[in-house]
């Protein structure tokens, strides 16, 4: 499932392709994905420039020049490629085309059609009910240890799960939120109101580094990640934990990396060095 590293890899692999281009053609091949596409879709793309492709959290924006935004998820397999040259024929699973008059495609493949795409415009996207509730972005300018401290304050849950909590922390996924807790030393298990101070200062800094690795490590180029059968291979990044169940211990090398489960989700920590 792509994280947020994954998605905003995706963001910056179309951005050259979209941003600035005008769209000749907008494909649909089905009504629907998680939920139906706007009846005007398409219509409402064709012909109209792209000003910006943003990202909140794990939804792609496309910013267009008419004051419209399409809202797009990945959902659990979605992906998409540049097509340039001779386009090939689109594959049982490759359900948008979204086609520039400079003769790019680009081209929405989503076999568990978990992914989504809907519009909104510019004024109304922060009160859209997809973007309303999301949490500061780990990656953004905004985002520091008094922001992390205020929305875990007063919560009585364990940090890991307070973490996984969009609406205090956009787009860490499961992946992450254990390896920036191992890298800061902070136990999964503590509660999420006693993370202040020097505490949320280490793992404010953790979750920026893991993030900044994750989406450094995958690379410049989407085409790099497609595989010969067409299917996008997220990056395999180096863990120090997550995965690492019974093998030692990256920081002390004196205890094994342990495995629970928490709220239905394995967190993987070392209780020797995380408290
Ligand atoms: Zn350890």
């Amino acid at each position: 499932m792509p994280e947020l590293p994954e998605v905003e890899t995706v963001r910056r692999g179309l951005q050259p392709a979209l941003e600035g281009q005008k769209l000749k053609s907008v494909i649909v091949r089905r009504p629907n994905l998680r939920i139906p596409f706007p009846k005007d879709f398409a219509a409402r793309l064709t012909g109209k420039k792209i000003t910006r492709l943003d990202r909140r959290a794990k939804y792609l924006l496309m910013f267009m020049e008419t004051g419209d935004v399409a809202i797009i998820h990945l959902g659990m397999s979605g992906f998409m490629t540049v097509l340039e040259g001779p386009i090939p024929e689109p594959g049982k699973h490759d359900h948008v085309d979204f086609c520039t008059t400079k003769g790019a495609v680009v081209r929405f493949n989503d076999a568990r059609r978990f992914g989504l795409m809907t519009l909104t415009t510019e004024d109304k996207l922060e009160s859209h009910k997809l973007i309303k509730n999301i949490g500061p972005d780990p990656t953004g300018n905004s985002f520091n240890e008094e922001v992390l401290a205020a929305a875990l304050a007063g919560r009585a849950t364990p940090i890991k799960a307070a973490l996984l909590d969009q609406k205090n922390i956009a787009g860490l996924g499961n992946i992450y939120v254990s390896e920036s807790l191992f890298r800061s030393g902070i136990s999964p298990r503590r509660l999420a109101k006693t993370v202040k101070g020097a505490r949320a200062e280490k793992l404010t800094r953790a979750i920026r580094e893991v993030l900044a690795d994750a989406i450094a490590a995958g690379g410049s180029s989407l085409k790099d990640h497609v595989q010969p059968d067409g299917e996008l291979g997220y990056f395999q990044h180096h863990f120090k934990v997550y995965g690492k169940e019974g093998e030692d211990c990256p920081e002390c090398a004196s205890a094994k990396i342990k495995k629970i489960v928490q709220s239905g989700r394995s967190t993987f920590y070392c209780s020797n060095c995380q408290r």
